[in-house]
């Protein structure tokens, strides 16, 4: 199921994709096996026969600049699972059951999830529709299956059901010639970028910008002077311009009820989970990174009254025909107030 890019507008809520993208691992593990496509592109001048998954995805992870990345064979990694691999911060993490297996198709999904992290800039992507076609991405460039073969692959897994996003994905470009012209380019433009330190000098590593509805995202590896330049489309919740309050009326606008489920703490430190409505509709009570509730914002609620001033709260809306949002998690919730808060200053612009 393909999804617009446009219409990923919460950056995550939970991992919904994740069983289907677990079945579709299986079947392509299964099909590559099957099929025994030429290896070449992939292991280079590795030899596929003698070589482990560890050593393949040190070459692969080069391929892509990211040779800072961190391999290692893991055998408490299956300890309370049948077989596990997984990515933590800068290392990838292979279980014994996967790397007896010489299972090339999770180290290109745990690759996938580095790139997303890092060459498309979406590190809450967890096995969302950015990282299936990520996966894809990968699978069809080292010429593992064609197209037709992952589509395959996805009717057998689930029948289609596992969700993706093609058009995400603009270019992907291997850069290895005139280096310093792309790196004075994204520091002219750049206003993010991300650094590493080595024999106390500081290297850039990768640097993005956002341009006419595309991110601009470049890797680059300083000593080997190469680098990765990939450009894709921005989703809903990154591309302001296109935020789902531009077709309210200026009336609507301000009217305009935004719910949050803010988790509020009472002095005690206790986790409270009341969601709590700002009373002008966009400004609410904010806390801070730790969830810790500012002294004088703390309002103490009886759970029972505060569900019912909810729902007191939305039937009022619903009679007076006032738009409203409940967000369900925390970050949909910043994410809208943030698109809010941008559209409404937008209008006052043109007033
Ligand atoms: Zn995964």
């Amino acid at each position: 199921m393909q999804i617009n890019p446009l219409d990923i507008i919460v950056r995550f809520k939970k991992d919904s994709n994740k069983d289907f993208s677990y079945q579709l691992d299986d079947v392509i593990f299964d099909m590559i096996k099957e099929k025994k496509p030429c290896l070449k592109k992939l292991y280079g001048d590795l030899n596929p026969e003698t070589t482990d998954i560890v050593q393949l995805s040190k070459k692969v992870l080069s391929d892509f600049c990211l040779d800072n990345i961190n391999v290692k064979h893991c055998m408490e990694a299956d300890k309370g699972y049948t077989y596990r691999s997984y990515v933590q911060y800068k290392s990838i993490f292979f279980g014994d059951y996967h790397y007896k297996q010489n299972n090339i198709e999770v180290a290109l999904h745990e690759i996938a999830h580095v790139l997303c992290d890092n060459h498309f800039n979406s590190p809450f992507e967890k096995h969302g529709a950015l990282f299936v076609s990520v996966l894809k991405w990968l699978i069809l460039h080292y010429e593992l299956l064609t197209e037709k073969e992952f589509d395959i692959t996805c009717q057998k897994a689930n029948n289609f059901k596992v969700k993706m996003t093609d058009e995400t994905i603009v270019s992907v470009e291997f850069i290895s010639n005139d280096i310093d012209y792309y790196i004075n380019l994204f520091n002219e433009k750049s206003k993010e970028a991300s650094y590493y330190q080595k024999n106390g000098e500081k290297y850039i590593e990768n640097s993005r910008y956002k341009e006419n509805g595309l991110y601009h995202i470049f890797q680059v590896n300083f000593e080997k002077k190469k680098g990765v330049l990939v450009k894709r489309k921005l989703f809903g919740y990154e591309d302001y311009s296109k935020n789902i309050f531009s077709k309210l009326t200026n009336e609507e606008l301000v009217n305009f009820h935004l719910i949050s489920p803010i988790f509020l703490m009472n002095y005690n430190g206790r986790k409270t989970s009341y969601r709590y409505e700002g009373d002008k509709g966009y400004s609410y009570y904010k806390v801070d990174d730790c969830f810790f509730l500012d002294r004088e914002y703390e309002c103490v609620y009886d759970l029972k009254d505060y569900q019912s001033q909810v729902k007191c709260l939305t039937k009022r809306l619903k009679e007076e025909r006032i738009k409203y949002k409940r967000c369900s998690t925390y970050e949909e919730f910043d994410i809208l107030q943030e698109q809010l808060t941008y559209e409404i200053h937008k209008r006052k612009h043109k007033e």
